[in-house]
């Protein structure tokens, strides 16, 4: 069982190895690597499993950035109908992304993110 925050599921899926920190990216290695079909997740809107090795933002079990990252989460769990809080299969949430994230509904997720301007993210979202 892995505990991913919304937008999280968005990025786990553009990831290169790139992160914040050693620390960060060996953590997210480690998630990517649970990542199998059957993998439970349950999906929250609040510090996760990838949180936890963050260099800037978590602080004291919370997300410093949380009202900008919050909105992220707000928005994926709207465009892709996800409840939060609940569990989902893995291969469920791809087979959501592959059928419901358009282009359009990316921009209006993932414009401001950080990452954006590096275009790791829409066709590897899109390759399941
Ligand atoms: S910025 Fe906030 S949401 Fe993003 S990984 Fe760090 S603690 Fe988590």
């Amino acid at each position: 069982m892995l505990i991913l925050r919304a937008h999280h599921l968005l990025c786990i899926q553009g990831y290169k190895g790139k992160g914040y920190s050693l620390h960060f990216t060996d953590n997210m290695d480690k998630v990517v690597n649970k990542l199998k079909d059957n993998t439970c997740i349950r999906v929250v809107t609040n510090t996760d499993d990838i949180c936890v090795a963050c260099p800037h933002n978590f602080k004291n079990g919370f997300c410093e950035s949380d009202e900008k990252v919050f909105v992220f989460d707000s928005k994926v769990l709207n465009e892709l109908k996800l409840i939060e809080g609940r569990t989902y299969l893995y291969k469920d949430i791809l087979n959501n992304i592959r059928e419901n994230l358009t282009y359009e509904k990316f921009l209006k997720i993932c414009k401001s993110c950080y990452w954006f301007s590096y275009g790791y993210c829409f066709n590897k979202l899109k390759k399941h």
